[in-house]
């Protein structure tokens, strides 16, 4: 191993000291210097040349920002100017006939086509669709293969990453997806497995390795992170396969990577494959250590992820060293448990924290800087010891501290009891008085919360913040938009009214800066999906509500208009799902906190005369655990915190919650057992096939199953609507079936928003007449 000039620590040679890496880094920058290339560069004001200067900028300062924490190897090629899993479709030319002449002529602009689709220049191109990144808030866009797909490499990107950071002078490890990941994160076009598609994809991989190992690389880091999943035989056997068929390539050494959980039952297997190196999660599954190092032979290089690469507290260094000290000499590389992608870059920027709070955290930066005390102190440095004791006593001092704890909030959730979470009579017995208390026709027609956020309320919003407006006018301007949207769903002829959400920036921060508990940070933004960011709240202690939430805008909103208005709040397991949480505590005990807090929210609300309360719970099912054999234990307690929020409230009145995405076939029994009396859904995209799930499960509250696709700004017509409608009614009772869109309308604009709500309501008005 080579060691560059700038890092003289100590000679790499060390035995008891493992050498500090990192399996990738965010992209977007500490200041979202990416973004703002993009958005230039897509609105036309920049060319691809400032763009590529950024981004090799960008490449090279995380770099060296990386080696001055302390990193001694730095990946490279983990950089992507939107997805990873984009580029790997594109390495290896994987790309959708439709898109093949653009990307050939333009291939900047092909890029980019398939991850935003592209309708300019006589071209109308679809983006790919995008899904998530395991259980990660990361989206990343997947993979069509056609039947027959072949693979061409064409490795220019991986090639040029790691000229550059050689040509810097930093040994650097090339990243690559893993070909059974890639193919089993994609899909086929047929609806074929696109795992058949393995052995045409074998030699295109051991080309790449060959040129990586031509072009001066060591090792090369391959990211497997389906070896943490439930595997089948047939793909433990595309495992075997493709690792057998790289070790026949003139390939680098091999650095195997798993993250995001224990290899469990794939022990054996990734055992076998023949690597020289493999990374293993230690913060997700500490107990696998003594498993790997008894299944895995000596010769395999070990890579510990003992510091959280999900999370942003400082890590329990006393707890890794002895992680690191069991492995011995086999740990060769100290790592984070995953690619840094998950974290913000650099903690230092953070001036809005409190000093204590800020003390207790970590960001990306911060993460390797840990590592290397660690790395440091294992080797014997004096000073190293002394900052891991001060680390150690940080973290003490942060898991003793009173702002983690308030008793009240303890003894409440503790005194709670199983009744606490069930309604007082079932549905069929609530349903009736719902209705006389409503009012409402049949096939009620209702939106989802949000109205378009314009540019004059994201205005009033920023003048607010910065004080240019004071609270007087901010409230007037937000009552002004709030009438004004009232008066547009009277005139729509629309049955249940909201109030618009105007003055949310967002539907998990607006509740968190209201409740104890959460931070707010002014850097913490995190990849989403290509040029967007998500800064998500700090949950660092107890969570209680010290005053209404939503109250006084519900009571406003309802004194508007004769019209039932909903109440809208965000559940419990969205608010918990959308943060980054205390690591103290499970997270089930930290969401039975919020879930109290909401209940009280609802409570009051209750007893503000409003008739209608909406939860919603968007994140319900992305927080389903990777491995099965979890899931009923998660729904358990997911499920058990709704319903503490969300019933206690009387027989009259109506709980709503919303879930958009597109799957429920294997949650419904637990989504029904939340008992809301209606639930709205996302189907509009799969016409209503989604539906099966509840017909087949005979699920017997209100559904509003989306009736059009409130992502796309164009406007279905009212026999469109009224097609799906039908076709819903085909698996619905009438009685049960309410009319609405797919999701909230904050990102579409006014005009379009107005004509497919007054589309949806005549379908509705058509559908009372028919039947
Ligand atoms: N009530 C929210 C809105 O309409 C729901 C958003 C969501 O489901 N993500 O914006
Ligand atoms: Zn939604």
């Amino acid at each position: 191993m080579q060691q560059s000039q700038s890092h003289s620590h100590f000679p790499s040679t060390d035995a008891a000291r493992p050498l500090v890496t990192h399996l990738g880094f965010p992209r977007i920058g500490a200041r979202r210097e990416l973004k703002q290339a993009l958005e230039a560069f897509w609105s036309g004001e920049t060319s691809a040349g400032a763009l590529q200067d950024t981004a090799s900028a960008l490449r090279q300062r995380h770099w060296q920002l990386a080696r001055e924490a302390g990193a001694d190897v730095v990946p490279c090629n983990d950089f992507t100017l939107y997805d990873h899993v984009l580029d790997t479709a594109v390495l290896f030319d994987a790309i959708p006939p439709s898109h093949r002449a653009l990307c050939e002529a333009d291939p900047l602009a092909g890029y980019f086509a398939l991850a935003r689709g592209l309708q300019r220049d006589g071209h109308d191109l679809r983006a790919l669709e995008m899904t998530k990144w395991f259980d990660t808030n990361y989206h990343y866009l997947v993979p069509e293969f056609a039947a027959d797909q072949t693979f061409t490499l064409r490795a220019g990107k991986p090639l040029a990453e790691l000229a550059h950071a050689r040509a810097l002078g930093l040994e650097a490890r090339p990243v690559l997806l893993g070909p059974v990941s890639f193919l089993k994160l994609g899909k086929r076009s047929d609806g074929g497995c696109p795992l058949e598609l393995l052995d045409a994809l074998l030699p295109a991989y051991a080309q790449l390795l060959e040129q990586l190992r031509r072009a001066g690389a060591p090792w090369v880091q391959i990211d497997e992170p389906c070896l943490v999943l439930d595997l089948t035989p047939q793909e433990q056997a595309a495992y075997r396969r493709a690792f057998a068929a790289l070790a026949q390539a003139d390939a680098p050494q091999l650095l195997l990577a798993t993250y995001f959980g224990a290899l469990g039952d794939n022990t054996a297997l990734v055992a076998s494959l023949p690597v020289q190196g493999l990374h293993v999660d230690l913060v997700r599954a500490p107990g696998q250590l003594e498993t790997v190092l008894a299944a895995v032979p000596e010769r395999v290089a070990l890579s510990l992820g003992v510091v959280d690469g999900r999370n942003i507290w400082r890590a329990d260094l006393d707890a890794a060293v002895e992680l690191v000290k069991r492995a011995g000499a086999r740990a060769r590389w100290i790592a984070p448990s995953c690619s840094l992608l998950h974290v913000p870059v650099d903690l230092q920027l953070e001036r809005k924290l409190p000093d204590r709070l800020r003390g207790w955290m970590a960001y990306a930066r911060q993460k390797l800087e840990e590592l290397r005390v660690l790395a440091d102190a294992l080797g014997g440095d004096e000073a190293a010891r002394e900052a891991l004791d001060i680390a150690g006593r940080a973290r003490v001092a942060r898991l003793l501290s009173p702002m983690l704890r308030n008793p009240r909030v303890r003894e409440r959730v503790e005194a709670v009891t199983p009744d606490q979470s069930r309604r007082l009579s079932p549905y069929p017995q609530r349903a009736p008085l719902q209705a006389q208390r409503l009012q409402l026709p049949t096939f009620p027609t209702t939106t989802i919360g949000s109205f378009p956020q314009t540019g004059a309320v994201r205005q009033a919003r920023a003048d607010h913040r910065a004080g240019r407006i004071d609270d007087g006018a901010y409230r007037a301007f937000l009552e002004a938009e709030t009438d004004r949207c009232l008066l547009e769903q009277e005139a729509l002829g629309l049955d249940v009214l909201v109030h618009g959400e105007f003055e949310r920036n967002d539907m998990v921060e607006y509740f968190g800066e209201q409740l104890e508990g959460f931070a707010f940070t002014g850097h913490g933004w995190v990849q989403s999906y290509g040029s967007r960011c998500v800064k998500p709240p700090v949950l660092f202690g107890d969570v209680w509500r010290p005053a209404d939430m939503t109250v006084a805008w519900a009571r406003y909103a309802q004194s508007r208009t004769r019209k039932p208005v909903k109440g809208m709040l965000t559940g419990p397991v969205t608010i918990l799902q959308w943060s980054f949480v205390r690591d103290d505590q499970s997270r089930a005990q930290t969401c039975r906190q919020i879930a109290l807090a909401l209940r009280e929210e609802v409570l009051a609300l209750e007893a503000a005369g409003v008739g209608i309360i909406q939860i919603d719970e968007p994140a319900l099912r992305e927080g389903l655990p990777l491995r099965r054999g979890d899931w009923a234990a998660y729904l358990d307690w997911a499920g058990e915190c709704f319903r503490l929020a969300a019933n206690g409230v009387g027989d009259a009145t109506q709980i709503h919650t919303h879930m958009c995405y597109a799957q429920f076939n294997d949650i419904i029994e637990s989504v029904a057992q939340l008992d809301a009396d209606v639930i709205s859904i996302e189907t509009s995209r799969s016409r209503m096939e989604l539906l099966d799930a509840f017909a087949r499960y005979r699920y017997p509250n209100g559904i509003g199953p989306g009736v059009y696709d409130i992502h796309s700004p164009r406007v279905p017509c009212a026999q469109e609507m009224r097609e799906l409608l039908d076709k819903a009614l085909d698996v619905v009772p009438s009685m049960q079936l309410w009319v609405n869109p797919d999701c909230g309308l904050k990102t579409r604009g006014w005009p379009e928003v107005r004509d497919a709500l007054r589309a949806m309501v005549q379908a509705a008005q058509g559908l009372r007449e028919a039947v």
